[in-house]
């Protein structure tokens, strides 16, 4: 009996890797999977069942929110039988929001779902859109002994596969758009793929999907910068309605150390607001207590966010808020990672 064809169903939400110039204003405006296709004829000589979804309208990422993750996540789960693997076009402006989200939504995932996109539209000579789309369908399709190789939510963008939680958009020029500077690349494409099997997650196989699809969005973030105001701070922290903010602050988690500024951070947490840590900077982790700067915020309960993004950090929380009610136990899994997001173990 010949063997069965791999399989991928690409989701297209929108983003450049799609768009046309609109001849009317001269900027970009998605379109729909069948104009992606038409310019990667190369597609067909994969020999693998490819299936696409449409966004309708496909968006810009710009536009893309928590609905739509929960959309993709619905998607994801209806057709997580039906397919090897997925591929996920998104625009990279907001893709790693994307990716940190769909990577809480979804637990016990053995199977790849792989975001991608590109800096120039499809349609254009110099596009860098092909590549990133055939190399990341290989991936989504690759196996070893029977098992997807990279059963994760992942980035994959100009020669380098990425765990999604761990990107950020750093370039809003270059081809290499994104960068994880707080874990290794989990593949490289050269002349090979070469994976870095260390660094990918090893799932149980035998457990089935579930997703989650309630999100808090009463969330924001706070970030600190020489010269921050009281009515600022007081302002953002008395939101009414807020459930928890992401506080970027400096180097390893210092902040102004104002008796202002730190009472307002106490009354906000003693007034229930969970309150988490992220550096500004692009790696290393936030480390309370090293600096006098930091002792203040820990002191007041501020939480440690460890070396995640802010991106990650945000949606752990709208994806923690959303589906459980006890503070304690939204803390203790602020305290460890749920999808690979912080290295602590
Ligand atoms: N504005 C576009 C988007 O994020 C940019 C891109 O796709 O690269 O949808």
């Amino acid at each position: 009996m010949p063997a069965e064809k791999p399989s991928v169903l690409i989701i297209y939400t929108g983003g450049t890797i799609g768009m046309v110039t609109n001849p009317e204003t001269g900027s970009l405006a998605p379109l729909d999977f069948s104009h992606i296709s038409r310019e990667v004829p190369e597609l067909n000589k994969f020999g693998f069942q490819l299936d696409a979804i449409s966004f309708d309208p496909p968006l810009d990422s710009s536009d893309i929110n928590p609905e739509a993750w929960i959309r993709l996540a619905n998607i994801l789960n209806e057709n997580y039988h039906l397919y090897d693997g997925f591929v996920v076009l998104h625009g990279t402006d907001t893709m790693s929001y994307s990716a940190s989200a769909l990577s809480f939504m979804l637990e016990n995932q053995y199977k790849p779902v792989i975001f991608t996109g590109s800096q120039l539209p499809i349609g254009t000579l110099r596009t860098d859109g092909k590549e990133n789309l055939i190399t990341a369908i290989e991936i989504a399709a690759a196996k070893h002994n029977g098992y997807s190789i990279v059963p994760e939510v992942c980035i994959y963008f100009e020669n380098k596969l990425f765990r999604g939680n761990r990107t950020r958009k750093h370039n809003a020029d270059h081809f290499n758009a994104f960068t994880s500077d707080n874990y290794p690349a989990l593949a490289h494409a050269g002349i090979h793929l070469r994976y870095n099997y260390g660094a990918i997650h090893n799932p149980d196989k035998h457990l089935k999907l579930k997703i989650y699809t309630r999100l808090e969005t009463n969330v924001a973030v706070l970030k600190v910068f020489p010269g921050i105001t009281r009515q600022v701070t007081d302002a953002i922290l008395n939101i009414s309605g807020l459930k928890a903010i992401v506080l970027e602050t400096f180097g390893t988690g210092n902040a102004p150390t104002s008796d202002w500024f730190v009472e307002l951070i106490k009354k906000a947490i003693a007034n229930g607001l969970i309150i988490v840590n992220v550096t500004q900077c692009d790696a290393g982790m936030v480390d309370m207590g090293r600096y006098d700067t930091s002792i203040a915020l820990r002191d007041a309960g501020v939480v440690s966010g460890y070396d995640s993004t802010t991106e990650a950090m945000l949606t752990k929380l709208m994806f923690l808020l959303g589906n459980k009610s006890r503070k304690e136990e939204i803390i203790a899994c602020l305290n460890r990672s749920i999808s690979g997001e912080i290295s602590v173990f």
